[in-house]
């Protein structure tokens, strides 16, 4: 059964209300000076805009509402990632058309990221099939990554009941193809650590776990670790060290700066989004964040996680605009954590916000 991106969001962990921490302080001056902005919105008081490539986002459906979001943000671009989602192939396929409609119509907006089912590795024909869908993806839609997800590690098992880990040796002639064709592996394997955790620990997560106790493992022995499932994602990026991985949600190592920093040293392949960790970061010291995020300036992508359905935005026009209204607000906030609260550099942040992924998916492989 698909887990619901819905249901998922709901429980908070990946909305993108769920980026905002209260108690924090917004909207000191901004001392930038016209050169460092390179947009300005049309409000006096508003703050100046970064342009952005939002390298995590499920927009599922006609983009049209999306497009007046993307602008208010100075979200140029955007990846549009699948994720298998334990789904059958035909519901794998499903989703992504929805996810792929009306994409055409702005070649220059967005890019995709397919996923493949993982659900019948054991099949006969499997990886070839994986493979024909994912040469699709490619020739015709002119995919620029492949999206792995959790249920590699945390919901897939063998015959013997054990679970099969995303460097199973059954799936890497899938990943020699995606390699063979010069695509990004983006990653999210794992949960955050706080699964592994009593559900009262403070953590931005504890009602997504609460909501989802199939992935809250504390106190299940039976279940793999946190660490295990993490090394078994190391093994793969190790693997092909030629080959760029984005490990999303901050490399699932949200809890702790110092071990991203140590993941970062010993994979010079890797890469990071802050996709739905904004609230994680915000927890830490400022400047330890600070200075993370200038050490690793090359290296870190700004994704947000944001789950754009256009049916389901709101039956009345009304319904429709406070939500978009909501939506803005909520990015608008983080936007304000790294430009006045952690004071990055203009140059840091437009890496982040831009130049780093534009490195990585501003080009169709069509
Ligand atoms: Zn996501």
């Amino acid at each position: 059964m698909p887990i619901s991106r819905r249901r998922i969001l709901q429980a908070g962990a990946g909305s993108v209300l769920a980026m905002m921490i209260p108690g924090k302080t917004f909207g000191q001056d901004s001392t930038k000076t016209s050169e460092d902005v390179m947009e300005k919105k049309e409000s006096e008081n508003a703050p100046p805009l970064y342009p952005k490539f939002d390298t995590h986002m499920h927009a599922e459906g006609p983009k049209e509402d999306l497009l007046p979001v993307l602008d208010a943000l100075g979200v140029r671009r955007v990846l549009n990632l699948s994720y298998s989602g334990f789904r059958e192939p035909a519901e794998l396929l499903a989703f992504e058309n929805k996810l792929l409609a009306d994409m055409d119509k702005y070649p220059n907006r967005f890019r995709f990221a397919p996923a493949f089912n993982v659900t019948r590795f054991r099949e006969p024909g499997y990886t070839d099939s994986v493979i024909a869908k994912l040469a699709n993806d490619i020739d015709r839609h002119g995919a620029v990554a492949v999206k792995i997800w959790k249920d590699l590690g945390m919901m897939l098992r063998d015959d013997d009941g054990r679970y099969v880990f995303c460097d199973d040796t059954r799936f890497l002639p899938i990943y020699d193809y995606i390699v063979s064709r010069g695509l990004v592996i983006y990653s999210h394997i794992a949960d955050p650590l706080a699964g592994w955790l009593p559900l009262d620990t403070p953590s931005p997560h504890a009602r997504y776990f609460r909501n989802h106790p199939e992935f809250h493992w504390y106190g299940k022995p039976d279940k793999p670790s946190h660490d295990e499932i993490l090394r078994h994602r190391d093994a793969l990026v190790a693997r092909y060290p030629k080959t760029i991985f984005v490990a999303a949600h901050l490399a699932s190592m949200e809890h702790d700066l110092e071990e991203t920093a140590k993941f970062l040293d010993t994979f010079p392949n890797v890469r990071i989004d802050t996709a739905a960790r904004f609230a994680d970061l915000m927890m830490k010291p400022d400047a330890q964040v600070r200075a993370f995020f200038i050490k690793y300036q090359d290296r870190i992508l700004y994704g947000t996680d944001c789950d754009f359905n256009a049916e389901e935005l709101g039956k009345t026009p009304e319904a429709k605009r406070q939500k978009i209204k909501s939506i803005i607000t909520a990015h608008q906030k983080n936007f304000t954590y790294f430009e006045d609260t952690l004071a990055l550099p203009p140059d840091v942040l437009r890496k982040f916000y831009y130049e780093n992924a534009a490195a990585l998916f501003a080009k169709s492989k069509k």
